[in-house]
């Protein structure tokens, strides 16, 4: 398997051959300002006692205080929460929040973990981490695996720690403890409308044919949002299966079974087929919404999409993002995909700061203006430049960041 960051430093070299940089900054970018591992003791239910290692990476706050989830998952690493946190820097630069980049983790299986152990594990970690988080500081938000309810126990804990509890150390909350209106679908939203905003211009017709690799936060919503838009999910999948129906998958069924039953796989409104092979279905845009590495070397040439759209984080090596390019097959990078998620998270950090309550219609609306802007932009750059949209995605966050550095 490709190591993210390799991958992640790969981007950046190719990306800043293009233009110029000052080369101190590109030397100083390629490193993390801090990393953070901790040991995380949790009694589990029958009285045993298991240890988990977490992580924080802080990977640059030039622009305003690290920002970025938390991911549970058994193959999290410090190299891949690396990544990630290099990832958000960009992210938050791309959508030119006052934002730096940071990322957390923690290597567990939670759906081997009763919800009493989920619990003790995330308050165990924030405690960890108390000293290195806060408002001003770094402000950590859900990913893979954690939801609304793990960053509420996570921002009590703060609380009971510090005194501080306006909620502003976390994002992601649910709403009624300080969450955002809109933040759930968030993700999928912005990426939304980065897809409206670019669509004919990569060619894609008024119809699509929409294929979504993963039903997480990610790719459920995005499922719900491009039907009810009118376009059709025609296959999808999880970490246990894929469905697909040429006419349309049935979304609000789909969830009904997938709640029944844990999967996507099975599903009576569809064929049940070979996960492995859900990323190469003939369809107009292929949306990427699970882990790292999915479009390889190996398997880029076997992509039938028109587009692809990445709601996961790094879904696509450099390598594959070389052979889709010369394939004719745009790529919109995560750093703009998927980065509505990180700017209603901002929004909702602002409003626990205010003691505001702002409602669904205003968050998305603001949302929009921000996608829109910053989708055109990096479209422009790389019609500029002649490149693939990675690269000017790249290119235009660097440039913002190597000029806060400079400013200070
Ligand atoms: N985990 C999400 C991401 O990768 C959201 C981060 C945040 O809201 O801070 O962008």
């Amino acid at each position: 398997m490709n190591n993210p960051f390799q991958n992640a430093l790969q981007q950046l070299e190719r990306a800043t051959k293009l233009t110029s940089f000052s080369p101190d900054f590109l030397k100083r970018i390629a490193y993390p300002d801090r990393q953070i591992r901790i040991t995380i003791p949790v009694k589990m239910d029958d009285g045993t006692l298991n240890m988990y290692e977490g992580y924080r990476v802080q990977f640059n706050n030039a622009r305003g205080p690290y920002k970025g989830g938390i991911r549970y998952h058994q193959d999290t690493d410090i190299e891949e929460v690396k990544a990630l946190a290099f990832w958000m820097a960009l992210k938050c630069a791309v959508v030119n929040i006052p934002m730096g980049g940071g990322k957390g983790g923690v290597t567990v299986n939670p759906k081997e973990l009763s919800k009493t152990e989920l619990e003790a594990l995330s308050r165990g970690w924030m405690r960890g981490m108390s000293d290195v988080v806060g408002p001003q500081k770094d402000v950590p938000a859900p990913d893979v695996n954690t939801t609304p309810e793990i960053m509420s126990w996570m921002a009590d804990e703060f609380g009971k720690i510090t005194g501080d509890t306006s909620g502003a150390v976390i994002t992601g909350k649910p709403i009624e403890n300080g969450g955002s209106q809109g933040r759930g679908t968030a993700t999928a939203q912005g990426g939304f409308y980065v897809f409206e905003t670019l669509r004919e211009k990569l060619g894609l017709p008024e119809v699509c044919r929409v294929v979504i690799q993963g039903f997480g936060n990610a790719g459920e919503h995005a499922a719900d949002i491009w039907t009810k838009a009118g376009h059709k999910v025609i296959a999808t999948s999880d970490s246990r299966g894929a469905i697909r129906n040429p006419d349309g998958l049935d979304i609000p069924a789909l969830y009904e079974h997938k709640k029944a039953t844990g999967s996507v796989a099975g599903f009576a409104g569809g064929e049940t087929f070979d996960a492995h092979e859900l990323l190469f279905q003939a369809c107009d845009l292929l949306i990427p919404a699970a882990l790292e590495n999915q479009i390889q070397e190996g398997n880029a040439n076997r992509i039938q999409a028109k587009v692809v759209l990445e709601l996961a984080n790094g879904p696509t090596t450099p390598e594959a993002d070389d052979t889709l390019f010369a394939r004719g097959i745009p790529v919109i990078p995560d750093i703009l995909a998927n980065a509505g998620g990180v700017t209603v998270s901002t929004f909702e950090w602002e409003q626990n700061l205010k003691d505001e309550h702002w409602s669904e219609e205003e968050v998305f609306e603001k949302l929009r203006v921000i996608m829109d802007r910053e989708a055109l932009e990096i479209f422009e750059k790389s019609k500029a430049l002649s490149t693939d949209l990675r690269r000017a995605a790249f290119i235009i966050a660097l440039e913002r960041i190597q000029q806060a550095m400079l400013e200070k």
